[in-house]
């Protein structure tokens, strides 16, 4: 560890300047930089002086011995090292990457909303009920499902909250017997883990050589242990699915399923894809939860709380879990376990992530409905752009067109002994961040790129451009170096194995 910070400056605009080269930093730790004879910027104490009041019985409280500046600073710098939307282009498939409107920022700092507190009584903050409300209402429309419940804390809350609704409805109904969850070898790891936590069984449908569900495979799965199914509690399934495709079939997979007595929950994590164009309501969706940081431009990640709230048919309204919001004449209130006795329970404290429902709220407010649409509209282009620049010169396993994503693995550049990961690497090296690797499991070096819609045609068409650079690097045998990247980044390629199994979590 050098002594001094080496920052390699790489925030650049993706249009106008080069792409930076490096995509990381170097900084010492705190510990480092600290001085042992004395704390800040305090000097020390001279010997042999006594002072006349006494010495000051200060105990040592272990804070790093180094100044305010040298403190924030620290600080500052690492806090524009963790790369973001904010910083360039971030094709990061599955994880839809939104630009967060700064409009959405104000409203959600507006006093009235920042500083209210779920204690107080609910006829001081009407203002902020009515906002729930009127967010379950958008919801409910552009899903057609009228059943809404905002709390969920993320996407995956949300598909624990809904496959907890629909085990609460088959109980409440008799039918708490049935045990089995049917979901895509290609769905987002999420699904499996959501049905076993609510004690279900997982039953695995095989995705076809298009990369889709088949009726055919469906209805093996739905019909294996019982010839009507009905030991199938339900099906997870993500449409737009996790390869970046439309699920042709969905409605005639849903019409089975519903036969059989079975709930379908749809991952709405790709709904980026459908805003203002489908209603999922309308291909025979009973649950889907929505991931507000997704879909709805809330931050992302590590920045902010996520937000996954779900909305059901009306069939499953009872069930959803407390509270939510109801209108009663004039005024808004939050709805308890006491108002509707068939609930789930209560899954949240108090009422979910409220400064993320501003946040949705205002997205929607200012796109209005013909600039969701036109969101998702540009989603699909640009992706499809990119698919169709790209698939000359890198494997594209199905055929498109494809949804807000797209799909391409490294086989043709394997021959040549370049894999997905030299592949990220090589993007690391050139300024980008890496798309999603090696992810849906389907297939082998999968590589998933989702470029975000608002991104301009030029700043897809330089990553188009540097892609396409590795793959003639690749033709013309100059693939050496790319076992070697990233060379330009303080630490270079790791040992990946090694760090995954023997990591080293202690500072020594
Ligand atoms: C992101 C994602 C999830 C999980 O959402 P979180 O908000 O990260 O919990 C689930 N399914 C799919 C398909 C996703 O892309």
């Amino acid at each position: 560890m050098s002594a001094n910070p080496k920052i390699v400056p790489m925030i650049s605009d993706p249009v106008s300047s080069p792409p930076p080269r490096g995509l990381m930093y170097e900084e010492s730790l705190l510990w480092e930089k600290e001085r042992s004879d004395h704390p800040g910027v305090d000097l020390p104490q001279p010997a042999g002086v006594k002072l006349r009041t006494g010495q000051p019985a200060r105990g040592d409280i272990g804070l790093h011995q180094v100044s305010e500046p040298q403190a924030v600073r620290h600080f500052v710098r690492m806090s524009t090292w963790n790369y973001s939307i904010d910083h360039g282009f971030f094709p990061l498939g599955s994880c839809t990457m939104k630009h967060n409107p700064r409009l959405n920022e104000k409203m959600a700092r507006l006093p009235g909303f920042a500083h209210i507190h779920p204690k107080q009584p609910q006829s001081t903050v009407q203002g902020a009920l009515k906002l729930m409300y009127e967010l379950q209402n958008w919801l409910a429309e552009l899903t057609n499902l009228p059943g809404v419940c905002l709390t969920p804390a993320a996407g995956a809350h949300g598909e624990l909250a809904g496959l907890m609704t629909i085990r609460r409805a088959h109980e409440m109904k008799g039918q708490g017997h049935r045990k089995i969850v049917l979901t895509p070898d290609s769905s987002h790891g999420t699904n499996p883990a959501t049905a076993v936590m609510c004690g279900y069984e997982v039953r695995s449908i095989p995705t076809k050589e298009n990369g889709r569900l088949s009726v055919e495979k469906f209805k093996e799965a739905l019909y294996a242990t019982s010839p009507d199914g009905s030991d199938v509690a339900g099906m997870m399934v993500t449409n737009p699915n996790t390869c970046g495709l439309f699920e042709m079939h969905i409605q005639e997979i849903a019409d089975l399923l519903h036969k059989a007595g079975g709930y379908f929950y749809c991952d709405g994590a790709n709904f980026n894809a459908l805003v203002g164009k489908v209603r999922p309501g309308d291909f025979g969706v009973d649950v889907m939860h929505i991931n507000l940081h997704k879909t709805f431009s809330t931050p992302h990640g590590g920045g902010g709380p996520g937000s996954g709230p779900i909305c059901t048919s009306a069939e499953l309204a009872p069930y959803i879990p407390v509270p939510t919001v109801v209108k009663e004449g004039d005024s808004y209130k939050l709805q308890t376990e006491e108002d509707r006795p068939e609930t789930m329970g209560q899954l949240k404290g108090f009422q979910g992530q409220f400064g993320m429902h501003v946040r949705a709220l205002a997205y929607m407010l200012s796109h209005g409905a013909d600039g969701l649409k036109q969101v998702s509209e540009d989603a699909v282009l640009n992706a499809n752009y990119i698919l169709s620049r790209l698939k000359d010169d890198y494997h594209v396993p199905y055929e498109g067109p494809c949804m807000h994503e797209c799909l391409l693995t490294d086989k043709t550049q394997k021959e040549s002994g370049v894999t997905t990961l030299d592949i990220a690497k090589a993007l690391c090296e050139n300024g980008y961040h890496p798309m999603t690797v090696y992810f849906p499991l389907v297939l082998p070096g999968t590589m998933l790129i989702e470029p975000t819609e608002t991104e301009s045609k030029e700043s897809i068409d330089k990553f188009i451009t540097v892609m396409k650079g590795f793959a003639e690097d690749v033709r013309q045998g100059d693939t050496e170096k790319f076992h070697d990247y990233p060379l330009n980044t303080p630490r270079r390629r790791l040992d990946e194995v090694k760090a995954a199994r023997s990591p080293v979590l202690r500072w020594k």
